[in-house]
């Protein structure tokens, strides 16, 4: 009997900077193999933003295929959520979240058994703790897609394996220095936030604490080591992946998109900056954003467009709706200020960095964003603020040599003096500058070659496929 054609079940947690790295990753594995499968899984809710103008309910065997031959198959996993969840406290839906989405989750690998397509590998996305049980139970292998880089998921494995009290001891302490294995010293402020922001059980925080717990526990249970997919390439973490022998580790990004993906979450815009872009001289463009779901004060949005402005550089910066709509900001009063740039509300990243014109991203280091810029040979200046954003920004700016980091002030706000100066820094005609450009081009090439034709990544990508 001829082996079950692989069958991936992809599973994510329903965020922006989650879906986008699960699609990619989906698209890689269609492309690996004609006969791969892959049945792509993420909340009603979020299926529902994703294809605003289709139906969330994929019945029958092939009317859920969007391309691919029909390879490719999206499948919402139900997690509970009712219409008007919103309002509810996140507490209270993340746990109502993580209890309804283990079942809706088997739910769907019975059904896709039923159907005659067994699924021969679930793989799961960080905050996704208990889909590998659910895999477990079936008797169906799982890998973990970890789309942070390596170093993050090397500190929270430490933390759990006998360096979390030196940690926990020293949390309200930023520039104490902790020395993890594989890993250059770190100061606590930099670790990720989840670590060490709350003790506090009632407080949101504290549940991403305990679900990065959860998760490192679930990689302890697999035997006999649990597979760990990392959004990430060899060459870029030497250390932190070799400090990882606890797991079986497959770095195979970065995994960017193979083609256009504006349509994914947002009708198609209508792309008026890209015509700005190319009046653009070669370098010449500041390109800024904050990723999907950082929020701004009033004075902060002050602050970035005068120091922008300030700058004198032209500049595109997306202001995401939701903020504007927090800030009640007046299209009228933002184009007052806004006279050497443009700002719009959502942009395709991915092609605003690969374009010529580009010279530096102002970011917040979103690990996508990070990895995005990298592949784009974009010089970045760092803004971090929490999450693994401090370690991204780190790796940008100590390891690869590839930005600055910029300063915050005492209430945390970047003041605009702060942007002109990283900016230049950046783009300025200084020695420094002079070589992050070099570094940037220099990774970019690193990157490519990665993810190229038998490029370490390429390779690590088929022997998984192979695997399954
Ligand atoms: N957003 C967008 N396009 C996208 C994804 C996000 O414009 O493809 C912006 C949009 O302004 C949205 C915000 O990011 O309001 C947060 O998006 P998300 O989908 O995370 O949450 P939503 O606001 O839809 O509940
Ligand atoms: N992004 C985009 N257009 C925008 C802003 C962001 O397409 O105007 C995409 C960006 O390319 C990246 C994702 O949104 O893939 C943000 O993910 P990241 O991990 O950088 O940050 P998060 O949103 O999770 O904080």
């Amino acid at each position: 009997m001829s082996p079950p054609q692989p069958h991936f079940l992809v599973l994510t947690f329903p965020l922006q900077g989650h879906i986008a790295p699960a699609l990619r990753l989906a698209k890689r594995l269609l492309a690996v193999a004609p006969d791969v499968l892959v049945t792509f899984s993420t909340t009603e809710d979020a299926h529902g933003r994703m294809f605003p103008a289709k139906p969330t309910d994929h019945g029958g065997d092939d009317d859920g295929a969007e391309e691919d031959d029909g390879r490719l198959e999206f499948l919402p996993f139900s997690d509970g959520t009712e219409a008007g969840d919103d309002a509810r406290p996140l507490d209270a839906r993340i746990a109502s979240f993580h209890a309804a989405g283990a079942h809706g989750a088997a739910e769907i690998v019975d059904a896709l058994a039923a159907r005659g397509r067994p699924v021969t590998r679930v793989v799961y996305t960080l905050l996704l703790p208990w889909a590998a049980a659910v895999a477990r139970e079936r008797g169906v292998p799982s890998a973990l897609y970890w789309i942070q880089p390596a170093a993050v998921l090397a500190v929270y494995h430490h933390y759990f394996h006998g360096h979390g009290g030196a940690i926990a001891e020293h949390r309200h302490d930023p520039s104490f220095v902790v020395e993890l294995p594989g890993l250059s010293p770190q100061m606590i402020g930099d670790l990720p936030s989840f670590l060490t922001d709350s003790t506090d059980p009632s407080d949101v925080f504290h549940s991403f604490f305990t679900t990065i717990r959860d998760l490192i526990e679930t990689l302890d249970k697999e035997s006999p080591k649990a597979t760990v997919l990392v959004n990430t390439c060899q060459e870029m973490e030497v250390g932190a992946l070799a400090a990882m022998g606890a797991y079986d580790v497959l770095p195979l990004g970065p995994v960017l998109p193979s083609g256009d993906e504006s349509g994914i979450f947002k009708p198609e815009d209508d792309a008026e900056y890209m015509e700005w872009l190319d009046a653009k001289p070669a370098n010449s463009v500041v390109y800024v954003s904050f990723g999907s779901l950082a929020s701004m004060g009033r004075e902060q949005l002050d602050e970035l467009l005068l120091g922008l402005e300030e700058s004198g550089r032209p500049y595109l910066c997306v202001i995401r709706k939701d903020v504007k709509v927090a800030l009640a900001e007046e299209e009228a009063e933002m184009h007052r200020r806004v006279k050497n740039g443009v700002v719009v509300e959502w942009c395709d990243q991915v092609q605003v960095l690969s374009h010529a014109a580009v010279g530096c991203f102002v970011t917040h280091c979103g690990w996508n964003s990070t990895l995005e810029s990298v592949a784009s040979g974009v010089p970045m200046v760092c803004v971090p603020r929490m999450s693994d954003q401090r370690m991204n920004a780190q790796l940008v700016v100590r390891e690869w040599r590839v930005g600055v980091r910029a300063q915050v002030d005492g209430g945390g706000v970047l003041r605009a003096a702060e942007v002109r100066r990283c900016v230049d820094e950046v783009m300025g005609n200084s020695e420094a500058a002079a070589e992050l450009r070099q570094m940037a081009g220099k990774w970019k090439g690193i990157v490519a070659e990665a993810t190229g034709k038998g490029g370490s990544s390429d390779q690590n990508l088929m022997a998984f496929v192979d695997g399954a």
